[in-house]
């Protein structure tokens, strides 16, 4: 029922001549995938060549952020009407990065993931426990919280046509991913809370990704778990040939 979705998060990587042999493999290779959702989230300066080179293609693009407000004086920010006149479907909302570094609280992305869905496109809202909070038995509560705090602002209705994406902050970039069986918990429980909150169908519908040091050798074992719809990939979506393979695992 619910097509399986891999999108690479290149975070702040890249170049015109790096991302331009990136994109041609993918490309190339794209013949040749069954179903599943191809999606690269890059960094706003390359939105216009990711444009240029994907479009017509059957892989998606999207950004890494987006701001909360439609226009204004806000200096550095990005909206989403200006995200969607370069083609992006989807767009990040709530990466543990932005959480962590640059202090967005649930408040503001609840905010933001209402932007981009207003703007008629797609967010991919990350929810994540840290070290701290899983040892300390709060990893539900924290991701419930997380995930409230959107349902609230933006209505119970708010996650069709969105996706979720289940990432924990111990493992992301650490080289240290979450067992299939710690993530399938999290994620059957965060379905079990759309469920409550916005029915059963809408819970069915909904791609929920695992995000948190996936590489080739750990994807498939992920991915063949009943409630992992396939992942938010960072450090191994620049590396073509893992990027790929990871892509390939999620069509098993
Ligand atoms: C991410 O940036 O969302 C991520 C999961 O990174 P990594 O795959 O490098 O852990």
């Amino acid at each position: 029922m619910r097509t399986k979705l891999v999108a690479g998060n290149w975070k702040m990587h890249g170049s015109l001549a790096e991302n331009e042999a990136l994109l041609r493999t993918l490309l190339e290779s794209r013949e040749a995938s069954g179903a599943v959702r191809w999606v690269v989230c890059v960094p706003f300066p390359y939105l216009a060549q990711v444009q240029s080179l994907l479009s017509g293609s059957a892989v998606a693009w999207g950004a890494q952020n987006a701001s909360e407000h439609a226009k204004g004086a806000f200096t550095g920010e990005v909206s989403v009407a200006m995200l969607g006149e370069f083609g992006c479907r989807y767009v990040i909302v709530g990466h543990s990065e932005r959480r962590v570094l640059y202090r967005e609280g649930d408040a503001q992305v609840a905010a933001k993931f209402k932007a981009v869905k207003d703007g008629g496109l797609t967010p991919i809202l990350c929810v994540g426990e840290s070290l701290a909070q899983r040892e300390a038995g709060r990893t539900n509560e924290v991701v419930g919280e997380q995930l409230r705090a959107v349902l609230e602002s933006a209505g119970n209705d708010a996650l069709a046509d969105a996706v979720l994406a289940y990432e924990p902050v111990w493992a992301i970039g650490t080289g240290r991913s979450a067992s299939p069986g710690q993530a399938q918990e999290v994620h059957g429980w965060l379905r079990e809370q759309v469920a409550r909150a916005a029915g059963e169908d809408a819970a069915a519908r909904l791609p929920i990704l695992y995000g948190g040091s996936v590489k080739a050798a750990n994807a498939a074992e992920l991915f063949a778990q009943p409630d992992i719809d396939g992942g938010l990939i960072g450090g191994a979506s620049l590396i073509v040939d893992d990027f790929l393979a990871i892509c390939r695992a999620a069509d098993q």
